[in-house]
C-alpha cells in the first residue's frame, strides 16, 4: 500500500462562484487561479501523485502551458487516473479536508463525491470529503481564500 498527502490555497477575487470537487458553487466571490481553482481536486491529485512517486501536478500540468489555462481540475484529475492505473495502482480510499470560512459544502458533499467517484472510477464508499472553518484564525480565518488537504491510499 502507498499513501499520499495534498494540499492546496487559493485566494479568493472577484467573481460570484467557486470550483468545488468539480461543482460550481454561488458564493459572494470567485477565485485567483490559472485553472479553474479547485482547492479539492487540487489537493487530491496531488496525494495521488504522490503516493505513486509520481511527482506533483505542476510538473505533469505546468501552469505556464496555455493548454491548462482555466483548465477544468475534472478533466486533469481523469488523466491523473489514467497515469495512476498504468503504474498497476488502485485507489484504497480517499479522505479531502476543505478548510475555508466559507462557502459551506454541506448541500454539495454528495454531487462533488460523485464526480470523485466517476473521474476515478471508484465505489462512492470510498470517498470521504468533510470541512472545517479557520475558526477566524489567519488569512483563511479573515476569509481571504480557501484551502484544502487531501489524503489517499493506494494499492499495487
Ligand atoms: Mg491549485
Amino acid at each position: 500500500m502507498r499513501i499520499g498527502h495534498g494540499f492546496d490555497i487559493h485566494r479568493f477575487g472577484p467573481g460570484d462562484s467557486v470550483r468545488l470537487g468539480g461543482v460550481t458553487i454561488p458564493h459572494s466571490m470567485g477565485v485567483i487561479a490559472h485553472s479553474d481553482g479547485d482547492v479539492l481536486l487540487h489537493a487530491l491529485m496531488d496525494a495521488l501523485l504522490g503516493a505513486a512517486a509520481l511527482g506533483d501536478i505542476g510538473q505533469h500540468f505546468p501552469p505556464r502551458d496555455m493548454r491548462h489555462a482555466g483548465a477544468d481540475s475534472r478533466v486533469l484529475l481523469r488523466e491523473v487516473a489514467k497515469l495512476i492505473a498504468g503504474r498497476g495502482f488502485t485507489v484504497g480510499n480517499c479522505d479531502l479536508m476543505l478548510v475555508a470560512e466559507a462557502p459551506r459544502i454541506g448541500p454539495h458533499r454528495e454531487a462533488i463525491c460523485a464526480n470523485i467517484a466517476a473521474d476515478l472510477g471508484i465505489a462512492r464508499d470510498r470517498i470521504n470529503v468533510k470541512a472545517t472553518t479557520a475558526e477566524g484564525l489567519g488569512t483563511l480565518g479573515r476569509g481571504e481564500g480557501l484551502a484544502a488537504q487531501a489524503v489517499v491510499l493506494l494499492q499495487e
